[in-house]
């Protein structure tokens, strides 16, 4: 461990969390209400309505437990101290590390993971992209890790559609290979040299816009694509370890099946499989499994080196709406991340 007490075991690797968002005015205005409590550390209960025969109502109560589980009043920074920043430091000794956020559309995912861009300024929350950047720069000044003489750099890139493009480089579109020793590379993924938290957060801004700009809806792309976010530290050009931080697509697309046109159904299948790849990477990661099925889509394809080796960590985060309305997806969302570990 990090503070030189025994190596944790593999299914240490894994912390799974989970966070609630608040009801929004919008929804208390659709007479939604509160279904899901957090009564205490880790657990989260969903409280369903379901109908009687005699169709009177009743309320079902699920269960789940978890590492940690945030309720409404969280900030980023108290998700991010139980999440992303205890695996940091671990970069820094050569460690591959990804956090994850996993829910519906909606759900808080971004706000989570990229904080709130459009309030400039004060009181605007930092996401885990930032907060993780600042630690980083912190670590880097330890006298152990600062004569390691490390530079570090940031890429961002997106999965659309079963598709790589690079934003910071106008969506240029990346191919992906794999080489004879089974090593991955993102060919031509643009990584920028950053040397301030506030370089990180340029970057952020700009890949951010760029994942939205000439869509016709913001949120329907983004929903429908997952953004990637890197922190690399190299030492004289080789890689000595990388933070992914992976803001998912929507989880909701099996819902897309029936009506939806035929181009979106094939993004709902895409964005189902990748989902499904996701879930058994990270549970072979906890397993020490010899086999890892990182081929079964472009989403783990990308982070296979971060599935694979001692050095690997992992968490996620599964934003879940506490909204009756929602119960459902919610419901799917915790299944989901209870599978996980
Ligand atoms: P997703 O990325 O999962 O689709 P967003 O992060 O865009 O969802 O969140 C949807 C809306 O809810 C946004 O307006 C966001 O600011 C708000 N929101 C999400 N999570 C929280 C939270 N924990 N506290 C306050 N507002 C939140
Ligand atoms: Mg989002």
């Amino acid at each position: 461990g990090a503070l030189g007490g025994p190596e944790p075991g593999p299914q240490h690797r894994i912390r799974v969390c989970v966070r609630k968002r608040p009801l929004n005015p919008r929804e208390a205005g659709l007479q939604d209400f509160d279904a899901v409590t957090v009564p205490c550390r880790g657990v989260v209960v969903v409280h369903e309505a379901r109908q009687r025969l005699d169709l009177s109502r009743y309320l079902e109560s699920q269960t789940f437990r978890f590492d940690q589980a945030f309720d409404e009043s969280a900030p980023n920074e108290l998700v991010y101290r139980h999440t992303a920043q205890p695996l940091v430091e671990s970069i820094f000794r050569r460690g591959m590390a990804t956090c994850f956020a996993y829910g519906q559309t909606g759900s808080g995912k971004t706000h989570t993971m990229v904080g709130d861009l459009s309030a400039k300024g004060q009181g605007c929350p930092k996401g885990i992209y930032t907060l993780a950047a600042q630690d980083v720069f912190c670590w880097l000044q330890e006298p152990s890790y600062k004569q390691l003489e490390l530079q570090v750099y940031g890429a961002f890139f997106e999965i659309y559609g079963g598709k790589v493009y690079d934003l910071l480089n106008w969506r240029n579109r990346l191919k992906v290979l794999e080489d004879g020793k089974q090593q991955i590379q993102v060919v031509g993924l643009q990584e920028e040299q950053v040397s301030c938290v506030e370089d990180v957060m340029k970057l952020i801004e700009v890949g951010n816009r760029c994942r939205t700009s000439g869509q016709t809806s913001a949120n329907t792309h983004s929903s429908r694509s997952h953004a990637i976010f890197q922190i690399i530290l190299r030492k004289r050009g080789k890689l000595h370890g990388k933070f992914s931080l992976i803001d998912l697509a929507g989880n909701e697309r099996g819902a897309d099946t029936g009506s939806a046109d035929r181009r979106t159904r094939l993004e709902g299948a895409e964005i189902n499989k990748s989902l499904l790849a996701l879930k058994e990477c990270i549970r072979a990661l906890g397993r020490n499994k010899a086999h890892t099925p990182f081929r079964a889509s472009k989403l783990t394809q990308v982070l296979r080196d971060s599935f694979i080796g001692e050095n690997s960590c992992t968490c996620m985060i599964a934003t879940i709406s506490p909204g009756m309305r929602s119960c459902e997806h919610t419901l799917n969302t915790l299944r989901y991340a209870n599978r996980v570990k």
